[in-house]
């Protein structure tokens, strides 16, 4: 595990006065590197050759590192490269999609905005059921085996896939039925199997609140809402009935986009307690717990429970509908505050208070 004195060593060596903000181009790349350069930093985009169109089209990075993979982060020669520039790295889904738990917190030698101990409990199923039990939140039930389900269950793939290969079953032959079909249209392969993780279907609309963690104000913010437009969940509707049973049709969650929201007031207190909550409990499991943003996913039921089945402690897409403003950073900020900025204006006040160490590990 690549160790805090070892990113201060780093960081000892940086030109402060010059940092650039780097990230992979993909995601929430745009946000980020808008708000970095709002305030004032140079940016660097490591990027696939077939993606640079995106980042000359809308040109917001100072510098555009090209790779075949996002795996070639953890080269050495690259490394060097983006410690020379004195580059920090904001991580978002995709450092978590492509590269390994083990290979950020073994392999990744560049300083990151954020903490690198808590990605142990953000990426384990068990581990971030406890993170969230902990923190007082209301959590779908789950079931160790398909013989098991008694109930309406969405089964999961493990990792950011972005709901890719999800499916719905409500007995374990269901299960087995559409396992076969899913593997059968490509959306699962027989390697996965084993690692399905099957959770009771909660009857709601899903909703995505973005927090922000100050390390320096020591504060969580609330900075906007998002929902999630799918494929094919969000298609299914415009069938009719009868021609979804003739074709046999499974809903799959494959993420296209976001959608901004606002919620009703009084479900505000407490969304704003359990991202309290949350980073508090985070700050006991790996101080000093959440740097920076982070997301809940949660379910509201018609009764207007809120179930979370999951946490990202990092930038999450869903932030890209508030570049610019959201109804709620207005509210806190007044105009043109998004998470891409908010990020950088925490690194900026970090480094006026010469406390780089504390936000970069
Ligand atoms: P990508 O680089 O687009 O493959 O994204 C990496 C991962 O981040 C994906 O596997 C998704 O799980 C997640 N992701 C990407 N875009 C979004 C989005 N707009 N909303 C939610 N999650 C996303
Ligand atoms: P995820 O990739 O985990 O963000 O989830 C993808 C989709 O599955 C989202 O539309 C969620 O609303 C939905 N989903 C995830 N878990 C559950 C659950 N326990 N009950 C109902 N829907 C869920």
């Amino acid at each position: 595990m690549i160790t805090q004195q070892e990113i201060s060593k780093i960081l000892d060596k940086y030109d402060l006065k010059h940092l650039a903000i780097g990230t992979i181009g993909s995601h929430s790349a745009l946000n980020i590197f808008k708000g970095a350069k709002e305030e004032g930093f140079k940016t660097i985009c490591i990027c696939k050759k077939s993606d640079t169109i995106l980042y000359k089209k809308f040109p917001l990075a100072d510098e555009i590192i090209t790779v075949k993979d996002f795996t070639e982060l953890l080269n050495e020669n690259l490394q060097e490269k983006l410690r020379q520039l004195n580059t920090v790295l904001i991580p978002h889904g995709s450092f978590t999609a492509y590269l390994s738990t083990e290979q950020m917190t073994e392999n990744l030698l560049v300083p990151m905005f954020g903490n690198r101990r808590l990605l142990h409990w953000e990426t384990g199923r068990e581990r971030q059921k406890e993170w969230l039990q902990r923190a007082g939140l209301r959590l779908p039930k789950t079931f160790d085996k398909a013989e098991q389900i008694s109930e309406l269950v969405i089964a999961k793939l493990p990792g950011a896939k972005g709901g890719k290969g999800y499916f719905l079953a409500n007995s374990p032959e269901s299960f087995q039925r559409k396992v076969r079909e899913m593997v059968s249209r490509g959306l699962l392969s027989t390697d996965d199997i084993n690692s399905i993780h099957l959770q009771q279907y909660i009857l709601g609309v899903n909703v995505y609140p973005h927090y922000f963690a100050s390390i320096v104000n020591n504060d969580v913010e609330f900075l906007g809402v998002d929902r999630r437009y799918e494929s094919a969940v969000d298609a299914i509707g415009r069938i009719p009935a009868d021609e979804q049973l003739d074709i046999k049709i499974s809903p799959t969650y494959t993420i296209v986009g976001n959608i901004p929201l606002t919620l009703r007031e009084s479900l505000l207190p407490e969304l704003i307690r359990m991202g309290d909550n949350v980073a508090k409990t985070a700050n006991e499991l790996a101080p000093p717990g959440i740097i920076g943003p982070f997301c809940l996913e949660t379910i509201i039921t018609d009764n207007l429970e809120i179930y979370a089945f999951e946490i990202s402690a990092r930038i999450v897409a869903g932030t890209n509908v508030g570049i610019g403003t959201s109804p709620y950073a207005y509210l806190k900020y007044g105009e043109n505050m998004y998470t891409g900025k908010r990020i950088a204006l925490e690194i900026k006040e970090a480094l006026r208070r010469k406390e780089a160490n504390r936000i970069f590990a």
